[in-house]
């Protein structure tokens, strides 16, 4: 009984039809990649469980999928692409400075599933190691911009920030406790998710005061485009510190870059904009479709300069990563999904004993780079026609006895319902 059989929660199966646009986006991401030089690696899906465990502390358990092996060994199954390229990089020291590698491939989180969250999904991922200059951020906010734009989007927005605006601007108004700080940023990493009642009491609970609250409020509606901004952001300078004035400085000089580059029409600076992965440190983005806000981040990056030390050499990192379900989500939406699913170009029927012919000529087909089929079931005609009919063949090929004889096929151009007698190689050339 099939029906007894089903997925766990939050686990989805792709058939036919999305892999094919899923290898369609893979190819565009993976050129795009190419032409920044990124090279592809896959870092391996299952790590120890102290690889996963050694920023976050085993409160990441509750968000992973971890379990004990059979020798006894605790291990956990990648949440991110971003740790394992961490861990590969700082046991390299062979490698020469920066470092630009990429990796396409899936990833598993005990999210609670909903649209556009998935507890195995995909990204992309795309990460500079060794610079720490503003230069490598804009390389790969312009990157974002570009992989989106090369799978047929444009109407997206680019928003940045710093982690240090946000923890600076924190300080400054006397929320200074490490702890509390962490809380605090995890619940502005909820703005869009919460309604504004929901946000403004998580941060009282996470320890505001009733006047700290307002400050917070105030500082983040700063969500304009750069020149707007970045004048706001000189209200809140003046009691803002060290690490406020730094963090202004790497928006400022990342902007710049991006502007260089022709990059910043979809950039706008929010401070809301501080990432949920307790890594990042400096500079960080995300990027949101316009047209379904409600989807979350369609990709989201930022500079993560302290992690790389923890698995053993000190690296400056600045990387992204981007959802590949929900950039289809985002492309079916404007009906953008390009409709190539492979079936095969010829099907060849057949009829009256002629079978040792037809596997000869789907052999000679294949080995012509055409994909060939043929029926794996002993149909009668009428049933193999309907087969490929339902498969959307363009062409099929029927042979029978007299074909074989005359030393020809018939080739039937599905489309315009049309029927031909030709040699193989006239029939080739048409297919091809
Ligand atoms: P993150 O690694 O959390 O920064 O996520 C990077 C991107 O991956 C996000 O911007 C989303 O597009 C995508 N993503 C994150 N979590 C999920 C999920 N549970 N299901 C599907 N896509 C996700």
């Amino acid at each position: 009984m099939a029906g007894k059989f089903r997925l766990p929660k939050g686990m989805r199966d792709i058939w036919p039809e999305e892999m094919e646009v899923r290898l369609w986006v893979f190819n565009r991401i993976v050129d795009v990649l190419r032409r920044y030089c990124f090279r592809l690696v896959e870092p391996s899906p299952i790590e120890s469980l102290e690889v996963l465990e050694a920023k976050s502390g085993p409160s990441i358990r509750e968000e992973i999928y971890w379990f004990e092996d059979k020798g006894g060994r605790l291990l956990g199954l990648r949440f991110d692409l971003t740790v394992g390229l961490a861990r590969m990089v700082a046991g390299r020291p062979d490698l020469a400075m920066p470092v630009k590698l990429a990796a396409v491939s899936n990833m598993w989180r005990y999210d609670e599933p909903q649209h556009g969250r998935y507890r195995c999904f995909y990204q992309w991922d795309a990460e500079i190691f060794g610079s720490s200059k503003p230069d490598a951020d804009a390389e790969i906010v312009a990157l974002s911009i570009d992989l989106l734009e090369a799978l047929g989007l444009k109407e997206f927005e680019v928003r940045v920030s710093s982690r240090r605006l946000a923890e600076g601007f924190l300080n400054s108004i006397g929320v200074v406790s490490p702890e509390t700080v962490e809380s605090i940023l995890r619940v502005i990493d909820k703005f869009r998710k919460l309604s504004s009642r929901e946000f403004q009491e998580e941060l009282l609970k996470a320890g505001l005061s009733q006047g700290q609250l307002e400050n917070v409020m105030s500082f983040l509606e700063v969500q304009a485009p750069a020149k707007e901004a970045l004048s706001r952001l000189q209200e809140f300078r003046s009691k803002g510190g060290e690490k406020f004035e730094q963090g202004l400085r790497e928006v400022e000089e990342t902007l710049e870059v991006l502007s260089s580059m022709g990059k910043t029409g979809k950039v706008l600076v929010d401070t809301t904009i501080v990432r949920g992965l307790d890594y990042y440190d400096g500079f960080v983005f995300e990027v949101y479709d316009r047209l379904e806000v409600g989807l979350g981040a369609l990709v989201g990056g930022g500079r993560y300069d302290g992690l790389c030390k923890i698995y053993g050499r000190d690296l400056p990192a600045t990387g992204a990563a981007g959802g590949i379900e929900r950039t289809l989500l985002a492309l079916e939406k404007r009906g953008k999904i390009p409709r190539t699913v492979l079936k095969p170009t010829v099907f060849v029927a057949y009829v009256g004993g002629v079978r040792a012919e037809v596997v000869k000529l789907v052999s000679r087909l294949r080995e012509a780079g055409i994909a060939a089929d043929f029926d794996l079931k002993g149909r009668s005609l009428k049933s193999q026609l309907e087969y490929a009919d339902s498969m959307e063949v363009p062409f099929v090929i029927v042979l029978g006895p007299r074909e074989v004889e005359a030393g020809k096929v018939r080739l039937k151009l599905m489309d315009k319902r049309e029927e031909k007698l030709l040699s193989l190689e006239e029939a080739l050339r048409l297919i091809g």
